[in-house]
């Protein structure tokens, strides 16, 4: 039964996707022809001043049409994961630069990242673009700027915590983005994993960040919490289980252990 019932939520995702993505389609394709039907007009009227306007008009959309398959085929992609082990703190160090100049010099990112990290098993490039994602999100709810938490923590969750989290007990990799901006509305909170659920303007917000986020965590075995106070800000935390076996870091310390001496 329980089954049954993740696959009735998956259709509903699945319907929901592609109600969301066929509305934003049609806009876009909307937009596209009226520019070309006015653009065809003005050539024959011979009439070329506002000519640029309306190829603009086409282009812009088609290139927000592009951006929009592209964020839907990575949202597919999540069907193909291809799990490597990392260590969690590494994939963070090696993203914040990335971070710092996607996010801009208003916000200030700070991080508390364990000095003994355990492993997890994860796709690389959606946990980068998760992590990513998350850090968007941040600066969105600060616009006039403030402070990014980035952390990541080795938890042994048990008894009631892995219960309120609804996920087994055992060893975790807690990563988690914090931010002072908004926060969120209870209402808000309970839409934030619907695909295409935004609250940001037409063109800035696709809504499906937090959807990804969430099929990308659920894939790996973790699991999502949002700790949201409006007027105070928002922290989402990713718990992926530990990974307990050799990795790619390992393998590497090893290889030069075992290297002969010159
Ligand atoms: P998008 O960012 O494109 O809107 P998401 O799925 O990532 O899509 O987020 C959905 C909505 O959740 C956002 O539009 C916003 O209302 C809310 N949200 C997400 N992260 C935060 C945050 N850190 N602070 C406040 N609101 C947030």
């Amino acid at each position: 039964a329980e089954e049954r019932l993740r696959q009735s939520q998956k259709m509903e995702a699945v319907g929901q996707l592609t109600g969301g993505l066929a509305h934003d389609f049609n806009n876009l394709l909307t937009a596209i022809s009226v520019g070309l039907e006015l653009l065809e007009l003005r050539i024959d009227q011979r009439r070329y001043d506002d000519v640029g306007r309306y190829l603009e008009m086409a282009q812009s959309s088609a290139s927000r049409a592009t951006a929009l398959t592209q964020r839907l085929l990575a949202f597919s992609r999540r069907q193909t994961l291809a799990p490597t082990p990392v260590v969690a703190d590494a994939l963070v160090r090696g993203m914040l630069d990335i971070i710092s100049r996607t996010l801009g010099p208003s916000i200030a990112i700070a991080t508390q990242l364990d000095s003994d990290p355990w492993s997890v098993l994860v796709d690389v490039p959606q946990m980068e673009n998760a992590l990513l994602n998350l850090c968007i999100n941040a600066r969105d709810a600060m616009p006039e700027g403030g402070p990014l938490t980035i952390s990541a923590a080795n938890v042994t969750l048990q008894g009631e915590a892995a219960a309120a989290l609804d996920t087994p007990p055992g060893d975790y990799v807690r990563l988690a983005v914090k931010d002072a901006g908004t926060g969120m509305e209870a209402a808000v909170i309970e839409k934030v994993f619907e695909p295409f659920f935004t609250t940001k303007p037409i063109g800035q917000g696709t809504g499906l960040g937090l959807s990804m986020i969430y099929g990308f965590t659920r894939q790996s075995g973790g699991q999502v919490r949002i700790d949201s106070q409006v007027g105070q800000g928002t922290t989402v935390e990713l718990y992926l289980p530990r990974f307990i076996g050799e990795t790619a870091a390992n393998a590497v310390q090893e290889t030069e252990q075992d290297a002969p001496a010159t």
